[in-house]
């Protein structure tokens, strides 16, 4: 796709509180313009000092989204991957650490010889720059920015103000600027209150911004009225004001933006010499349809133990939506700790499937076990990702012939280490960015049910783990029925594992979820839930 414009720049700030859902907001706008046919990428700045997301806990930052090309990034690129459809370079996640660590790069090289540095303007400088090297990458039409946390933290100061000299070298008709903020409703009063985003929208301008466009978040829609008391005290146009009540589905906040013609509104301001035609949203409003239904229903299980923040697993939870939409069924998903000896049995009997995620440490593995064990017993569809993937090795070799087989991970002195570290990673000492990160190539062997799924034999997915299946106990496995349907090119690595009579059991040591779109549902996942459906219906 040849891009139309030099790129235009639309940054994105949040106020009030967080978790408001700037990225979603960001991936909307996004993919209005890409549905209307420009070249859209999005960038996600982070201010902490943390140089990736990567050694982040799920438990605060939520999943860590991993690219193709191996960063491990912040959960909203995920959001853009899926809205806009694209694939995204690591460098579209900005965070504080990466930009000092470059500066002070530089500086040691003596790239700045005989100059104070400083944060005005080396530091702003450098921002600017890996913002533009961003968008020179593939020569987009549009690029989204998405400032992380909320204007008025110490931390954002040098983006803000960096954002504001791009609006000015990019000059004002190339730059717009939208701030997402929260409009929160007084039970006792028993009204909305517009002063928390007339307070932030202060802030900014006390910065130099002054906001084009005000997308109000509130639980209930507020009224016209109501908007134009923030057009008027925050001196933004009136049909700039647009609210984005809590949505049925993410998906759907595009369409809501879309009727409040904000494409529109952003096709003027910055100057896209295009049509803003809203019917070609028709395939996206299509999606959310199918989306949106009600029944028939399928229960699925997520066993992990992150599963008190929802966010720790968020691309599978949109995979399992994507691809339960697409064969017209609805899931219900249902978060369960594997943080236990033994799962409940009741709360398994009501599982039509069970998925068994990605996690690090001992904490909640023999939950997870169990959960295999239960799928095994009842013929339950099972789906391993990652960590889940060595779990069903490990629990299939206990059950055949190696009682206490183990990873490697949580004991360095096993009999039996089915799962175990490959021997480049041993020399390893950092933790940050070492694991096996982003995409790899995969052979499908033919005959198998990951075979059925694909419908190819040569795929690529992507990783993030450091301990592998063992080849010492790959022959004797196979040899108990174990099926190997898939492997690295070279027949080396085991990337997929499949259990013999059984409707659906499909271990995978990548993460297909990162690659699953609302428009094209990850093929294990389609494959995962049609098993489900079926297996439901029995
Ligand atoms: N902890 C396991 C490993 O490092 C699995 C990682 C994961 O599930 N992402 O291999």
């Amino acid at each position: 796709m040849e891009r139309i414009f030099l790129t235009k720049y639309i940054i994105i700030t949040g106020g009030v509180v967080s978790s408001i859902g700037k990225g979603i907001t960001s991936a909307s706008m996004g993919r209005i313009l890409r549905s209307y046919g420009l070249k859209v990428a999005a960038i996600k700045i982070d201010p902490y000092l943390n140089w990736d997301s990567g050694t982040l806990n799920p438990y605060q930052h939520g999943e860590v989204f991993v690219t193709h090309d191996g960063m491990e990034t912040d959960l909203d690129l995920g959001h853009y991957e899926r809205f806009l459809d694209v694939e995204l370079d690591g460098l579209a996640n900005i965070t504080t650490g990466k930009v000092y660590e470059s500066v002070i790069a530089k500086e040691r090289e003596g790239g700045y010889l005989g100059e104070c540095v400083q944060v005005i303007p080396h530091i702003t400088n450098r921002i600017k720059e890996m913002i533009r090297e961003n968008s020179e990458s593939a020569d987009y039409d549009v690029v989204l920015v998405e400032l992380g946390g909320t204007v008025g933290d110490i931390e954002s100061q040098p983006f803000l103000e960096a954002l504001r000299q791009l609006r000015n070298e990019e000059g004002r008709e190339n730059v717009m600027f939208v701030h997402v903020t929260f409009i929160p409703y007084l039970n006792a009063a028993g009204e909305f209150k517009t002063k928390p985003t007339q307070h932030s929208t202060k802030e900014l301008r006390s910065v130099g911004i002054n906001p084009d466009v005000i997308v109000c978040r509130s639980q209930e829609p507020i009224d016209d009225a109501l908007r134009g008391k923030i057009a008027h005290f925050c001196d933004v146009d009136y049909e700039a004001v647009v609210n984005t009540p809590d949505a049925g589905t993410i998906y759907e906040v595009p369409l809501v933006l879309e009727e409040h013609n904000i494409g529109e509104f952003i096709v003027k301001r910055i100057g896209l010499d295009i049509e803003p035609d809203s019917s070609k949203l028709d395939e996206w409003r299509e999606i959310v349809k199918s989306l949106k239904i009600t029944e028939p229903t399928v229960n699925i299980g997520i066993v992990g133990k992150y599963v008190e923040l929802e966010d720790s697993y968020i691309s599978i939870r949109e995979s399992l939506l994507h691809a339960a939409a697409s064969i017209g069924v609805k899931a219900n998903i249902k978060f369960l700790s594997s943080d236990v000896e033994e799962l409940d049995r009741d709360a398994m009997s009501e599982l039509n499937g069970i998925l068994i995620p990605g996690g690090f440490g001992e904490r909640g593995f023999e939950g997870k076990l169990d959960a295999v064990e239960y799928a095994i017993e009842n013929n339950v569809p099972l789906f391993g990702i990652c960590l889940g993937m060595q779990c069903m090795v490990t629990q299939f070799a206990r059950l055949n012939g190696y009682p206490g087989a183990n990873s490697s991970e949580f004991d360095d002195n096993l009999e039996f280490p089915v799962i175990d570290m490959m021997e480049e990673q041993k020399k390893i000492k950092n933790m940050g960015g070492t694991m096996r990160l982003g995409s790899y190539d995969c052979k499908i062997v033919e005959g198998t049910k990951t075979f059925e799924a694909y419908g190819v034999i040569d795929i690529e997915e992507r990783h993030r783990h450091r301990y592998e299946f063992n080849n010492d106990f790959r022959q004797d496995l196979q040899d108990k029925g174990l099926i190997i349907s898939g492997t690295s090119p070279d027949d080396f690595l085991v990337e997929i594992v499949e259990f013999p009579n059984h409707p659906w059991a499909i271990g995978c040591q990548f993460h297909p979820e990162f690659k699953s779109r609302p428009n094209r549902p990850h093929p294990l996942f389609k494959s995962f839930l049609e098993a489900i459906n079926e297996f439901s219906k029995n």
